[in-house]
């Protein structure tokens, strides 16, 4: 993915449904500037940041060479399509599937940007618990670290069908907020940004764990890779906070 759109993206543009539509007659040179076309950034599948079995026992090889490999992989290749789809339009002038392509943006964009940000929210032999300023803000906006566990577990366990929780910094409110998001781009609260988060969609934990999210979640606590979501918190109140 690009490292600079950051979850922006997710949040500027409109909620949407999957459906498929067929047109391909203009097809924009690839990733170069053009008059009407602009740019199209080809987005590619980060690498998995450890072993595929690296999180075992709490996340299995199988399910993590999956859900990296195939289904991360479909949203990078729909974002790629959104992206040639809205270029053409562009060139050709033709805006009368404008809302398809937007909704194909939003979903498939906050899919990859989602999927990046869940590896690393993971790591192989992880501490426990935050540190440093996190540690601080986590206190300060929840009270404790252990009320902040369960209000996330919960919020986890009880998404809506297909989705996320994540834990997001709000620059407006200089605030910590626990957040659930349906599909990838519904419910997000604008402008915040994306600290750690944890899929509960079917895909991310059937294999092994059926319908029991809540062990999903439970395991998962095991491998939340504090030591780098506190650095990325620290790294974007800096840049983000007014
Ligand atoms: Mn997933």
């Amino acid at each position: 993915m690009n490292k600079t759109t950051g979850f922006m993206l997710a949040v500027a543009v409109a909620v949407g449904s999957l459906t498929f539509a067929v047109c391909a007659e203009v097809t924009p040179p690839i990733g170069k500037t053009q008059n009407k076309g602009g740019k199209i950034m080809i987005h590619e599948l980060p690498p998995l940041p450890y072993d595929y079995n690296a999180l075992e026992p709490y996340y299995d090889e199988q399910t993590v060479r999956i859900h990296h490999d195939k289904h991360h992989l479909a949203y990078v290749n729909g974002l790629n399509k959104a992206e040639e789809k809205l270029a053409e339009a562009r060139q050709s002038g033709d805006f009368s599937l404008i809302q398809h392509w937007e909704r194909q943006l939003a979903f498939h964009g906050s899919g990859d940007i989602l999927h990046t940000l869940f590896w690393q929210s993971m790591a192989p032999n992880a501490s426990k618990q935050p540190v440093g300023e996190l540690a601080e803000q986590i206190e300060t906006d929840f009270g404790s670290f252990d009320a902040f566990r369960s209000q996330f577990s919960q919020a986890a366990i009880t998404v809506e069908g297909n989705g996320w929780a994540a834990l997001a910094w709000s620059p407006d409110y200089n605030k910590l907020y626990i957040i659930q998001i349906e599909n990838h781009q519904k419910q997000a609260v604008a402008n915040t940004h994306l600290l750690m988060v944890i899929d509960m969609w079917e895909h991310a934990y059937y294999l092994k764990f059926q319908n029991r999210r809540p062990d999903w979640v439970e395991s998962w606590w095991n491998i939340v890779n504090w030591d780098g979501i506190s650095e990325r918190f620290k790294k974007i109140k800096e840049t983000a906070s007014k």
